[in-house]
């Protein structure tokens, strides 16, 4: 009997418009499968409204008129809204916390008819790139449960590489769907900055925040972003988009692969802070697209370097003023004892992480009178540089090539704790999100076991232009 778990979007799409199986039988597949697990990719399971989905969704596929995502189950980062079910961001302040509403995205995914299964495992408030800083323990990797899925959105990442979802919503502030998507060898897209609504994602740091969809392979994530994107009233930073496909070709297309990435090398001339096997992976794949027709061209980044400090500034300080909100009073956890500043401090206290408190700690101090020109400021000028520095090459070249991640999945427990060394791993992801830019990870090689994403960036609102060569570069 076929195991119907690992069916893709458009296969399982066309089982059940054949009626092979009902949206009722692919569902209890994956909740049986997700009961199984031991790989702690879901901090909730929504079974009873799984299924009642997949009732209505089994009902609209008998009219004969139903879309590609109709009966389909999927996962939901425990960031990003499901009304009536609960969304804790992975937080002990949140642990009880229940969505009032459905965020856009999901709102259109249950249009689509779409089946939830339940909220994925993350870093707390998203914070992090190895999902270990979920304040319900980290989600193991499915190609070996002794290392990470890669955050933050680790457990959408985990259940779609291990059949416990046919695809995922997870969302993007500096590489939380590309790095779990490379660590766990999944298809995931950031997309541009206002090409999908936010409206009911928890906000980490909303200059940067994205939602987008992890999946098996290109053409799914291509499905589920045409569904989710486009302009949302209720999010002032989304903008009009349509998606149209794109006939663009590896034949004569014009690759950047940024010199920065891969110049800083040792005396044996290995790049610093890259695995030599990534490396490999990564300009095996530059080669394979050569061979195929297109034009390789380095390209210069020169202000790649200031990336990670540019990016831990503006990050924190964007963090600490959305995080104000989580004070005890208006959400989750509230320890009434003493006065009122005693509610807030023993409520933060003992409801945020040791990583968030970080972030707020940087955040306040960062933005602080006397302090705000010489951190913020000077970050938000630096920002503007790295966005000129991508301006520039794109006037060059199509997209660019370069890796998502430095290294494969790390060990649980291998850096947990040094935040620097944590903060190192994003450095090919973060500059994408200062410059508002699409960028996908695709499966490209393994390196013992584990696998390694190739990560392809595109100009504002190119994803078109994305998804059309990585499905070529796919098969
Ligand atoms: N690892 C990065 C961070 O910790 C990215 C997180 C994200 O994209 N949400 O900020």
């Amino acid at each position: 009997m076929q195991d119907l778990t690992e069916l893709t979007i458009k296969q399982a799409h066309e089982g059940l418009k054949n009626k092979d199986f009902t949206s009722v039988d692919l569902t209890k597949a994956y909740l049986e499968k997700i009961k199984k697990s031991d790989l702690n990719a879901y901090l909730s399971i929504t079974e009873d409204l799984a299924l009642e989905e997949a009732r209505k969704a089994d009902e609209k596929i008998k009219t004969g008129e139903f879309s590609i995502l109709c009966g389909i189950p999927c996962a939901i980062k425990d960031a990003i809204m499901v009304e009536g079910q609960k969304c804790t961001a992975a937080s002990k302040i949140l642990e009880n916390y229940v969505a009032p509403y459905d965020a856009t995205v999901v709102k259109k995914l249950k249009e689509a008819g779409a089946v939830i299964l339940g909220k994925g495992n993350t870093d707390e408030f998203t914070m992090g790139g190895s999902g270990e800083n979920s304040a319900f323990g980290a989600t193991k990797n499915p190609h070996d449960k002794t290392r990470v899925a890669g955050g933050s959105s680790s457990g959408p990442g985990a259940a779609v590489a291990a059949n416990e979802a046919c695809y995922a919503l997870g969302s993007d502030t500096g590489g939380s769907i590309r790095m779990p998507s490379s660590n766990c060898g999944i298809v995931g897209l950031k997309p541009t900055y206002g090409a999908v609504s936010r409206y009911g994602l928890i906000a980490h740091a909303s200059s940067l925040d994205q939602i987008g969809p992890m999946a098996k392979n290109v053409e799914d994530c291509k499905i589920i972003f045409e569904a989710i994107c486009g302009k949302d009233s209720k999010d002032a930073t989304s903008v009009d988009y349509k998606f149209e496909e794109s006939d663009i070709n590896l034949k004569g297309l014009k690759i950047g692969v940024p010199k920065e990435y891969f110049a800083l090398r040792h005396g044996s001339g290995q790049v610093k802070g890259l695995d030599p096997e990534v490396e490999k992976i990564v300009k095996d794949a530059i080669k394979k697209a050569k061979e195929a027709g297109a034009e390789i061209k380095e390209i210069s980044l020169p202000n790649a370097e200031f990336a990670l400090a540019c990016y831990y500034i503006i990050v924190p300080c964007e963090a600490s003023a959305n995080l104000a909100r989580f004070d005890g009073i208006r959400y989750g956890l509230s320890e009434q004892d003493g006065n009122l500043l005693d509610v807030y401090l023993k409520s933060r206290g003992k409801g945020l992480g040791p990583e968030v408190k970080r972030r707020i700690l940087i955040g306040t101090y960062a933005l602080s009178s006397g302090y705000y020109d010489a951190y913020y400021k000077k970050a938000q000028e630096v920002r503007q540089l790295i966005k000129q520095d991508f301006a520039k090459a794109f006037e060059k070249v199509d997209l660019i090539f370069c890796p998502v991640s430095p290294v494969p999945a790390i060990k649980i427990g291998e850096k947990t704790d040094d935040p620097l060394a944590n903060y190192l791993m994003d450095i090919y992801t973060i500059s994408v999100n200062l410059a508002g830019l699409p960028a996908l990870s695709l499966p490209a090689g393994k390196v013992g076991g584990l696998p390694v994403g190739l990560q392809i960036i595109g100009n504002h609102f190119q994803e078109n232009k994305i998804l059309s060569i990585a499905s070529q570069m796919e098969s």
